[in-house]
């Protein structure tokens, strides 16, 4: 093969967004198109300079790279036994030159199914090729924010079309209301895997049902609930008309869940009984919830949802209180809405939320569901989440982990074990890292602001404390708690020997004006004395500032109002870099923090422990009560312990925390656990404990 045949078979595969040597060679190709196409591998190479291509070393990276993914996609496969899955998902989060995610549910959902190729599971994905997907964000000069839509090109991306057996473009059928919704799709080659997207916008369609593909959560309720139809009722009808078949359906979150429904309409058809119908469609279907926030479950009217699923309906000879009765919480109860979460729970065998806290907010959630049960033993479980360690980890980090643990590293990076090495390494050779991961964030920083329409003017040291925060910017996660106490923070960034920079980055849903205003204050106090240069607004928060977040910075502060962060994965990513967590104990991190209250060996806790009865706290109380927790962490020790040097200014003790969190964190909250988790404990029939 040649060169540029080998660089095109590498870029027809995802496989390269976690490889971070495949996606140097692309860049190498063209940087200017490279970065102006969001680090896009085909658009690189469409546009590759043909000097490039002919130098010798060049060839031979490419060589490499292309053996390490044939290596590959032809492992073993990890379980011998493993069911066919077929995985459903609103967004995906990959890459960021393909903006199909919005925020954590895409980017756990990408994460799952790296780790599902990785695991060599049959796995198939399904979810919406979202051509605008989610917005680029920009700023005016009041630092307000503006949202606009860059259209993916599919010839830039792996994808195809998917055909029937004589070459046409397959096309399934849908209906909104009465009306025909025309769906097709692409294929995305992911690894081992295949995600099949699927696409309204083409020209079968009336306008408004060409937009139901375009672009993540925007419109109102009638758009959803046709998009929903299109993700749940055509992905069914697209597996089946490929003949792909399977043991077990996980549906994520409950955007997806109409895919049970038409399970129980292939049942009904069949000529099954309802109840049996019910109890295969029982038997074949998990569920994951990931929202404590009672107004972000989708629910539709009786109107509505009897006026959209009428053709629907009718194909399953059920009447409309039939079939509104599997998605009410009291079936009886004919003003109730249809509430997509309460589908995916009663028709899963099985149910969990995403982290141990989240699973207990869960059962409260929705206790009412089960008036004969106690709490306890409501029907949700909790698989924690985790992230996909090759996606996050830097090329720097993985050359320092290989060095110190082997490099068959990421192989074994769900055992705990394999990571006890670091614990023997030098106090200098562990601050080294930091240092070096910290510098190449503080270069990209410097780079990255000059192109942004939001002005910043970086004044980065070196050597001083790096606070990440990135995180979409609902509210709920209370960007600028920092700032409660203007001057209390002011005090914070004003020590000339212990300086302190505090990186953002986020988007606010473009409806939501709360999260705009934050965003806006942070704006406006990064201009005032004793923050300018010190407090940094990244815009257009996407993959890649996330990875170079996570990668550099000392701390990766968290502060949302609890219990409303279900499992939160970016201070995870931050662990195999020897970054230190510095949240309240929502989440993922109950589990992660090994200490009481406020300091322990692996981080800190801003707050109090999980009482475990929530919805009763003050939110201002709460705000008040965790500012001031935040102000005495790191006034009394964050800072303290960053700046506190021995004789080769090493600080002895953060160093000790860093090793705490690199040998304790990373393979108990890496994707491939989780996956593993899913395999043994939701998808084989009978779970086995792992
Ligand atoms: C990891 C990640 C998220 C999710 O992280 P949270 O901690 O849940 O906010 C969202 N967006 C991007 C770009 C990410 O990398």
């Amino acid at each position: 093969m040649t060169t540029r045949e080998k660089l095109d078979a590498l870029s027809g595969n995802m496989w390269w967004s976690w490889s971070p040597k495949a996606r140097t060679l692309f860049e190498q190709l063209n940087p200017l198109i490279y970065a102006q196409t969001d680090n896009n591998p085909k658009a690189a190479l469409a546009a590759a300079d043909e000097d490039v291509l002919d130098d010798a070393e060049f060839q031979s990276d490419v060589d490499s790279v292309y053996d390490e993914f044939q290596t590959y996609m032809d492992q073993e496969p990890h379980f011998d036994d493993a069911p066919r899955t077929a995985y459903f998902c609103m967004e995906y989060g990959l890459h960021e030159s393909m903006q199909l995610y919005s925020g954590g549910l895409g980017v756990l959902a990408g994460d799952h199914t790296k780790a599902a190729s990785d695991l060599g599971l049959p796995f198939t994905a399904v979810g919406m090729f979202l051509r605008e997907g989610y917005f680029h964000q920009s700023f005016d000069a009041d630092g307000w924010q503006q949202a606009t839509y860059k259209p993916l090109n599919p010839d830039h991306h792996p994808v195809t079309p998917v055909t029937d057996e004589n070459g046409d473009r397959l096309i399934i059928d849908v209906h909104a209301g009465e009306q025909p919704i025309h769906v097709r799709a692409w294929k995305l080659n992911l690894g081992r895997t295949d995600l099949y997207l699927l696409d309204t916008d083409f020209d079968a369609n009336p306008t408004e049902l060409r937009k139901l593909t375009r672009r993540l959560y925007q419109g109102g309720n009638q758009q959803r609930i046709r998009q929903e139809v299109v993700l749940g009722i055509a992905g069914l009808r697209l597996l089946r008309e490929l003949g792909i078949e399977s043991d077990v359906y996980h549906a994520n979150e409950g955007h997806c869940a109409f895919l049970m429904l038409e399970l129980l309409r292939e049942r009904l058809e069949q000529g099954e009984l309802r109840v049996e119908a019910e109890q295969w469609v029982r038997d074949h279907c998990v569920f994951t919830t990931h929202t404590p926030v009672p107004a972000g479950h989708d629910r539709f009217s009786p109107d509505l949802f009897a006026k959209e699923m009428n053709t629907f309906r009718e194909s399953l000879g059920l009447s409309v209180d039939e079939l509104m009765k599997y998605g009410r919480v009291h079936p009886g109860d004919h003003s109730e809405p249809f509430t997509m979460t309460v589908l995916g729970l009663k028709m899963a065998r099985a149910s969990n939320g995403v982290s141990k806290l989240n699973g207990h907010v869960a059962r409260q959630q929705w206790e009412g569901m089960y008036p004969d049960r106690e709490l306890d033993d409501v029907p949700i479980g909790s698989i924690t989440n985790g992230v996909h360690l090759p996606t996050w980890t830097c090329q720097p980090a993985r050359d320092f982990l290989a060095d110190h643990l082997g490099g068959d590293w990421l192989d074994k990076r769900h055992e705990e074990d394999a990571w006890h090495a670091l614990a023997d390494l030098d106090d200098e050779v562990l601050w080294q890292y930091r240092t070096m991961l910290r510098t190449r964030l503080h270069d990209y920083i410097n780079t990255k602001v000059r192109t942004q329409s939001l002005p910043m003017t970086p004044e980065l040291d070196p050597d001083a404390l790096t606070i990440g925060f990135a995180r979409r910017f609902a509210t709920y996660k209370r960007a600028p708690l920092i700032f409660s106490d203007l001057e209390r923070a002011r005090a914070l960034f004003s020590q000339a020997d212990r300086p302190v920079h505090l990186i953002y980055a986020g988007k606010a849903h473009p409806a939501d004006d709360g999260g705009k205003r934050f965003i806006q204050r942070i704006f406006e106090i990064s201009k005032q004395d004793g923050f300018e240069g010190n407090v940094i607004f990244l815009e257009n928060y996407d993959m890649e500032i996330g990875r170079m977040l996570v990668s550099g910075s000392d701390v990766w502060l968290n502060n949302p109002r609890r219990p409303l962060e279900a499992s939160g994965t970016s201070g995870q990513k931050i662990a195999a870099h020897g970054g230190l967590n510095l949240s309240v104990l929502d989440g993922w991190w109950p589990e992660g923090f090994d200490g009481d209250t406020g300091k322990g060996k692996n981080g800190w806790a801003i707050g109090p422990q999980p009482s475990g009865d929530y919805g009763t706290e003050d939110p201002a109380v709460q705000d008040r009560e965790d500012a001031a927790s935040l102000y005495e962490q790191l006034e009394n020790s964050v800072i303290p312990t960053f700046y506190d040097r021995d004789a080769y200014g090493v600080p002895t003790e953060w160093v000790n925390m860093m090793r705490e969190v690199m040998t304790g964190l990373p393979a108990p909250f890496s994707a491939k656990r989780m996956v593993i988790d899913y395999v043994n404990r939701m998808y084989l029939p009978e779970p086995v404990e792992s």
